[in-house]
């Protein structure tokens, strides 16, 4: 997701029919039809926006998958293999927010790097993996 900013140099103040400019800074081109900016260090201004959404959504999720693990952990710490389902959503646990679902014919475990857990409905069960 690009950043109105840089949206906007693409498409407006620089396309002036006046030959091909620099989508960051608005500088004449000059060189390769395809060139798109004027420097790296445009084009770097330009990637860096263009992906700074995507990382910080990335960020969030590793951040939240981070703090499910720990709590998994502190959780099951003094070796239980259940705890009560309210207990561990009250201490903030996203249910929503794992590595990968294991499937099998009788239920389905989530994975949180090494460890697992199935959600009933009172009680969330955990294993390693
Ligand atoms: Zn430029």
């Amino acid at each position: 997701m690009q950043t109105k900013d840089v949206a906007d140099r693409q498409e407006g103040p620089f396309s002036d029919g006046q030959g091909p400019r620099c989508r960051v800074c608005g500088k004449p081109l000059y060189g390769r039809p395809d060139k798109r900016f004027c420097s790296s260090r445009c084009k770097n201004i330009f990637n860096n926006s263009k992906y700074r959404e995507q990382r910080r959504l990335l960020d969030s999720f590793n951040g939240t998958l981070r703090a499910n693990y720990f709590l998994l952990r502190q959780m099951f710490a003094d070796g239980r293999r259940h705890c009560p389902k309210n207990d561990l959503l009250s201490a903030g646990f996203a249910p929503d927010c794992y590595n990968s679902v294991i499937v099998t014919p009788l239920s389905k475990w989530y994975r949180c790097f090494d460890l697992c857990y199935r959600i009933g409905f009172k009680f969330v069960y955990l294993r390693k993996k």
